[in-house]
């Protein structure tokens, strides 16, 4: 197995890349079709896959598990945050040198819920 994306030197070569990027594309990872936390995981690192599945365009099944766990445990912080502490979120992003968000986003998000 050689990938070759580019030398050090002169920077990555696009046309490689882009055809890396096409053939690891998500929808060319049929076990994944269907599976909730595919548009956060998206089949898992290129690393991980070439060393355990021996090819970096294979997703990682082997942690399927495990990572929606981890997904879950996100999303149920993030939502006792938003209802428990509002603007949590919010000033850790401002204290990081994040402007805040606009009020409008806070519209848009009432009219999903
Ligand atoms: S959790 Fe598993 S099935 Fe879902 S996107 Fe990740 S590797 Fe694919």
């Amino acid at each position: 197995m050689c990938w070759i994306w580019g030398l050090p030197k002169q920077a990555f070569h696009r046309p490689k890349l882009a055809a890396f990027r096409k053939n690891a594309a998500l929808s060319n990872k049929k076990p994944c079709d269907g599976c909730w936390a595919a548009s956060i995981c998206a089949g898992g690192c290129y690393h991980e896959a070439g060393i355990r599945q021996g090819s970096l365009l294979s997703p990682n099944l082997h942690y399927c598990q495990w990572i929606k766990s981890w997904i879950e445990t996100g999303l149920n912080a993030y939502a006792r945050l938003s209802v428990q502490v509002p603007d949590f979120l919010d000033n850790l992003s401002m204290l990081r040198g994040h402007e805040p968000l606009p009020e409008s986003i806070y519209k848009k998000v009432s009219i999903i819920c």
